[in-house]
């Protein structure tokens, strides 16, 4: 019987106390150059900080390879973004199970698909063209490696081919998309394990991770929940080897050597406002509802503490550019944290931070989307900016200037629009509002109540008529009054479009149904921000690199802290947390 994700994630009873993860930071973090420390805590071989999809292979790679490893994770729990994640996995270049299924590939054809120039969007964004060719050719040398090792540390992958579904910029030439089987453990989304029909089928961060976790203790490593990196400790700021770091555990401040080196896993940069707007200064407070959160954030601790002892960013156009998914298009409305393929359900050790679960849009015809002055400002049934996969092209022949030439022309504009704002001159959209009737809660079998909608933070709102719904909308981040005659002018002129059949505005596919029985609502429909793909410079054997060029001694980076790289997820944070777990281990330990 075919289950659908949504299916999952219902029903579950009981709250558990929540996590601490953090908001989102705005203001400077915490992690600041340091003054070396004239006493240590406690000491390791390898620091490995992050215990995410980066971390947790790089500590158990070190410590299997002979160094003890110590691993900080800020959570109260393992797993960072990585264990909330569908577990869908593009590793390849030659894997075992490429090999069952008759897939010719190899490093060389993994290393030339990710670095083909000629790839290019429907909106004409480049995928793969700046990315470092020394780090992906690291990745596409150590992609079946990897895949090879996480089998081997017990995670069990769907048991079919490769294909290209759930993740994204996977590559051209072949099928490489591997995904990490639930099985029984319980999934941080819902607090209960997946149902039994699909547990062997049903792919999940929760399958990828809690192995992991196991062969971690099982090796030795040290894990250390609820400490927060707060900065890294080198001979001198711009000098000589990385020392250790500073840890904050609840208020009690640590220092924790590192003899041979620190690794950072800490998962990128998006959850920092002031961070992502170098990249994008649209990026303002009210996309606060970031991919992943609040079971971890990604607030730029590990890219700030190493910019602190002279780390470098590296290749910045791939976090601007208009592809993937560093920005998405919710899927839950009503909600803080909408991201649209991870709901929170009652029963998820973090349900108190997330509030609510959502409604999830089934049709955006069901909805208007309008602005803090209500107003409509695109296609509702508008996308996300897309994302390179297999047969995405097609037919794709590597570095053929006809790949580029056989794109048809289509952008994705909703974000662009959404983000757009007011002509006000202020940055960022401000809130987007999905707003609709009584009859669309029965078409999409909505219960617009507690916990699936959160009334008490602001995220949804609901009147009798829409001049009392639109005064009602006060919030945080909407930061000018919702005009009550905007909103009726708004919905009278969509309705006349459904009489009509033409959308006369922004083309909406034939508006279907009018919005005219009470009671009114409006739900929080803000676009989130999730993947961090530019970061710290770092070389083939992942050492971060300064603003000269120059490794600096003793600090290791992967993962979405980690630059130079175009690709969602998983797959480069486990195999660069492989590259650098060994390299790491492999250093000379200080006296
Ligand atoms: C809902 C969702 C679905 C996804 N689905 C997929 C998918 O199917 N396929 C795919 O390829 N990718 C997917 N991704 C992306 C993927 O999960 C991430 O790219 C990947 O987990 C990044 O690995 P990482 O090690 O860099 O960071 P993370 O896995 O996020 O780990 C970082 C860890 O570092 C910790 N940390 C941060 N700062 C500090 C500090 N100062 N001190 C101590 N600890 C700290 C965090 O708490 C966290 O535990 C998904 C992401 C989300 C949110």
């Amino acid at each position: 019987m075919a289950l659908k994700r949504r299916d999952l994630l219902l029903g579950s009873a009981g709250m558990t106390a929540g996590l601490a993860a953090g908001s989102l930071a705005s203001g400077p973090t915490s992690a600041q150059a340091q003054q070396s420390p004239t006493k240590w805590d406690r000491d390791a071989d390898v620091v490995v900080i992050g215990s995410g999809a980066t971390g947790l292979p790089a500590a158990i790679v070190a410590q299997e390879s002979g160094s003890s490893v110590i691993l900080v994770e800020a959570e109260k729990d393992i797993g960072g973004h990585a264990i909330t994640s569908g577990g869908n996995v593009p590793l390849g270049g030659g894997t075992s199970v490429q090999k069952k299924y008759g897939i010719a590939d190899s490093p060389d054809l993994l290393f030339r698909d990710l670095t083909d120039w000629s790839v290019v969007e429907a909106n004409g964004f480049p995928d793969y063209r700046y990315n470092d060719r020394e780090i992906i050719r690291a990745f596409a040398d150590n992609s079946a490696p990897s895949f090879e090792w996480l089998v081997a540390h017990g995670v069990i992958f769907v048991d079919k081919a490769p294909d290209a579904q759930g993740g994204n910029s996977v590559g051209n030439s072949v099928p490489r998309e591997m995904h990490a089987a639930v099985k029984d453990w319980p999934m941080v989304q819902t607090g209960k394990p997946a149902n039994p029909i699909i547990q062997a089928t049903f792919s999940s961060g929760n399958g990828l991770m809690r192995p992991l976790e196991a062969a971690a203790k099982k090796a030795g490593v040290q894990i250390l929940l609820e400490h927060k990196m707060t900065g890294i400790y080198r001979q001198t700021p711009s000098s000589g080897p990385v020392l250790g770091i500073a840890v904050d555990n609840n208020g009690t401040k640590l220092n924790i050597r590192a003899r041979k080196a620190v690794i950072i896993g800490t998962g990128g940069s998006t959850g920092n406002v002031n961070f992502r707007r170098m990249f994008d200064p649209r990026l303002t407070e009210e996309y606060c509802g970031l991919a992943g959160m609040p079971w971890s954030n990604q607030d730029a601790s590990g890219e700030l503490a190493a910019i602190s002892v002279g780390a470098s960013l590296w290749g910045l156009y791939n976090q601007t550019g208009e592809f993937g998914s560093n920005v998405t298009k919710p899927g839950e409305i009503g909600c803080q944290y909408g991201y649209r393929n991870l709901q929170w359900m009652p029963g998820s050790a973090v349900f108190d931070r997330a509030r609510a679960s959502g409604l999830m849009v089934g049709n955006w015809q069901n909805v208007i989307l309008v602005n803090m002055l209500g107003k409509r400002f695109y296609d509702e049934t508008g996308e996300q900016f897309i994302a390179n996969d297999y047969k995405s092209i097609d037919p794709y022949v590597q570095e053929s200037y006809l790949n580029a030439k056989n794109i048809k022309y289509n952008p994705n504009n909703f974000l662009d629009a959404a983000l757009a704002g007011i002509d006000d001159g202020h940055n960022g959209g401000g809130p987007i509002w999905a707003i609709f009737d009584a009859d669309a809660v029965t078409r999409e079998k909505w219960n617009p109540t507690p916990p699936n909608v959160d009334v008490d933070a602001g995220f949804f709102y609901s009147a009798d008529t829409l001049a009392d719904l639109a005064n009602k909308i006060v919030m945080k981040y909407q930061r000018v009054a919702l005009p009550p005659a905007n909103l009726e002018a708004t919905v009278a002129r969509y309705n006349s479009f459904v009489d009509s059949g033409t959308d006369e505005d922004f083309g909406k596919p034939k508006p279907l149904y009018k919005i005219a029985k009470p009671p009114f609502y409006a739900a929080w429909a803000t676009p989130v921000v999730h993947d961090t793909r530019a970061g710290l410079r770092i070389n083939a054997s992942c050492q971060v690199v300064d603003m000269n060029g120059q490794v600096i001694p003793g600090l290791y980076c992967g993962g979405e802290s980690a630059g130079g790289f175009s690709q969602h997820g998983l797959a480069r944070a486990a195999c660069q947390g492989y590259i650098a777990g060994k390299h790491a281990a492999a250093e000379t330990a200080r006296t």
